[in-house]
């Protein structure tokens, strides 16, 4: 299984290089927390969860929290389910740039009607998260940031 595989090579990874996992990383969402990485290197913020900076590609990463603050870049309304999304639609995917500079995809809490364009650029903050099964191509129940317009 395609699942497997990359759960045995993240394994692997992790021994050696990974500070903070993908699983980690859903982990501190269901904390409340938006966890990313701070470069020894060159000080940028990485997330989501990579073995290497996503500014520079050093390997010296360390576990930090981020403020959860940012800016939606950009979103979209999903109103025709792909598979193991037949019980979220509709729902807002959203790009957020968060204010400590990497950009986390997750979903926008809003009224799907009152999703216009005026939303991109507006302030967002970390407000739980949105479980989903996915679909064949993932291994199992996974978790995204939710953000809730606050500006
Ligand atoms: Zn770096």
């Amino acid at each position: 299984m395609v699942g497997k595989e990359q759960e045995e090579i993240e394994k692997e990874l992790s021994k050696e290089y990974v500070a903070l996992t993908y699983a980690d990383y859903e982990v501190g969402l269901k904390g409340g927390k938006l966890l990313g990485l701070k470069c020894a290197a060159c000080g940028g913020i990485t997330c989501h969860p990579m073995p290497v900076c996503q500014w520079c590609s050093d390997r010296h990463l360390e576990k930090v929290e981020l403020s959860g603050d940012g800016e939606v870049t950009t979103f979209t309304v999903i109103r025709v389910a792909s598979e193991g999304f037949e019980d979220d639609v509709p729902y807002i995917p959203c790009l957020v740039k968060t204010k400590e500079g990497p950009c986390v995809i997750g979903r926008l809490d809003m009224a799907v009607e009152s999703a216009t364009q005026e939303v991109i650029g507006t302030q967002v903050k970390l407000d739980g998260i949105s479980t989903y099964n996915g679909d064949k191509f993932f291994s199992g129940e996974h978790v995204c940031p939710v953000f809730k317009i606050v500006g």
